[in-house]
């Protein structure tokens, strides 16, 4: 995966909240912190559409800690 321009990034907002909270990169994905949603990012290009959007807890989180044991 490629990271995004962080200057892209810094101007990126989520859609589906009002509030238009900043998005975090994680791994393919653009994701709200707030609603909870990821918003995939195809051949570079985020795809910032509420209707593309998929539950954060259904991606593949490639930058949780391990679980405590
Ligand atoms: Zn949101």
């Amino acid at each position: 995966m490629a990271a995004l321009n962080p200057e892209l990034l810094a101007i990126l907002a989520c859609p589906a909240c009002e509030e238009r909270p900043p998005l975090e990169q994680r791994g393919d994905y653009l994701v709200c912190a707030q609603c909870r949603r990821a918003y995939p990012i195809r051949d570079g290009i985020p795809t910032l559409l509420e209707e593309e959007s998929l539950p954060l807890d259904s991606i593949p989180n490639d930058d949780a800690p391990p679980p405590l044991s």
